[in-house]
């Protein structure tokens, strides 16, 4: 049985592994998944190849005995919305997120519009191999439905919309191009933000930046805001889940500090026994501080999305995020939301009149470093259980945790030795009170490493 799902969804270059006939199997896989029976709604971002394979899949669905409801262009958390909302048993997004326009994939959601478990990936790869002839092709496509004005509506529902528009705020607003095109711009009409648009034209291409919001990638958007005064500069992917902002002075706000900053509101918005911030271990320690000194406490989890979520619902945890512009809020939905995102800071502007770029300076600064190691396939799970095994002998370490990888950490400093999911490396991450002492803790541990090969 081949391994297909990765952390998020199947994802391959479109016309090699990503192709209509590939999506049409994993459709029927899913169909016998289901049961061959009940209806899934099938959404997408706005790559070229979206409506090909959004078709091959449905016609797999179809020929399973499933029918299909389709979501046209939607951000992959308006599809999660508007499913968790109606009577389906299932759905799937035809994203690659913030992978270049010639790759795409498939994500299947699960009824309730969280993302897929593991479990459910598992039993449809199983059924992948086994498909056979050509289903009893009792499915359809019932109807095609739009889910973003609901998904819009029910965004600003969940912020202090008045409060948004008595303070007449300025942003510039960039979507790459991506999905947040068909919702982003409306939400911000709808709370009374006068919007300087960058890239806001559906772009199957990303022709005006790769889809990704880094810094790098965030040049157009910082001018914009520096050339027109705005309040600030919000970014999103390809697929309009993420979110990372410009302040008022044109800085990129690091994902790690917006999410610390967004952290601390949340926090300050619940009882003090709710205060739980789920985050992956690769965290920044800027939201351990935001959220320990207002009472309340971390739960870690493994790399992903997915797995926040997941640790939200267990623990009753308010807020989770991870430090790339991922931000996922329990009282909206267990998944990252770009939108809500970008509401809940114009709300946290707005109530505290404090400019960003103030409230940025309230993070605590760290540094981080990192770097990898090549280590063969073969031997990544040996050479890891050596490394954490070696650590009992290294001064300074107050703890470790691997539950992803072998995280050390020393006082306030951490390192993070994780194995790469597709190469043959290890990726060695570290954290520090500077960037000399970030590098420093990279080199050491990488060297512990290199004596272990
Ligand atoms: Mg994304």
């Amino acid at each position: 049985m081949a391994k297909m799902f990765g952390t998020n969804g199947v994802r391959g270059i479109v016309g090699d592994t990503m192709t209509p006939e590939f999506a049409h199997k994993l459709g029927r896989a899913t169909a016998a998944w289901m049961g061959g029976q009940g209806t899934m709604a099938v959404g997408r971002d706005a790559r070229a190849s979206g409506p090909a394979l959004q078709e091959g899949f449905e016609a797999g669905l179809h020929e399973g005995g499933v029918n299909t409801i389709d979501l046209g262009i939607a951000p992959t958390p308006g599809i999660q919305w508007w499913i968790r909302q109606a009577d389906v048993a299932a759905g799937a997004v035809i994203t690659a997120s913030h992978n270049p326009p010639e790759w795409n994939g498939i994500k299947i959601l699960e009824g309730d519009g969280t993302d897929a478990l593991p479990e459910t990936e598992r039993a449809i790869e199983a059924q992948f191999d086994s498909i056979a002839g050509s289903g009893n092709g009792g499915g359809r496509r019932l109807e095609a439905v739009d889910p973003n004005p609901g998904y819009i509506d029910a965004v600003v529902g969940l912020v202090d919309a008045s409060a948004i528009r008595a303070a007449k705020l300025t942003a510039v607003l960039d979507p790459g191009g991506g999905a947040g095109c068909v919702t982003a711009p409306t939400l911000l009409e709808a709370l009374g933000v006068t919007i300087i648009p960058v890239s806001c034209e559906l772009d199957p291409d990303f022709s005006d930046r790769p889809s990704e919001p880094t810094e790098a990638n965030a040049a157009a958007c910082m001018a914009a805001v520096k050339e027109h005064h705005a309040d600030l500069g919000i970014l999103q992917d390809g697929d309009a889940d993420r979110a990372v902002f410009v302040d008022e002075t044109g800085a990129y706000v690091d994902g790690n500090k917006g999410l610390a900053l967004m952290a601390g509101f949340e926090m300050e918005r619940v009882d003090p026994a709710e205060r739980i911030v789920c985050t992956p271990v690769s965290t920044s320690s800027a939201t351990v501080d935001a959220v320990e000194s207002r009472g309340g406490r971390i739960e870690w989890t493994i790399v992903g999305s997915p797995p926040v979520a997941r640790a939200m619902r267990e623990t009753g945890s308010p807020f989770g995020g991870e430090g790339n512009g991922g931000f996922l809020f329990a009282r909206h939905q267990f998944g990252k939301d770009g939108l809500m995102a970008m509401a809940r800071l114009l709300e946290v502007l707005a109530t505290t009149g404090q400019p960003l770029s103030a409230l940025v300076a309230q993070v605590p600064r760290y540094a981080f470093a990192q770097d990898k190691i090549p280590v063969p396939q073969e031997r990544k799970a040996e050479i890891l259980a050596a490394f954490k095994e070696a650590l009992a002998d290294v001064p300074g370490i107050t703890g470790t945790d691997d539950r992803d990888g072998v995280k050390a950490n020393l006082g306030a400093e951490w390192v993070l030795v994780r194995p790469s999911g597709t190469e043959a490396i290890y990726r060695v991450q570290a954290e520090a009170q500077t960037p000399e002492a970030a590098d420093a803790l990279v080199a050491r541990f990488k060297a512990i490493l290199e004596s272990l090969l």
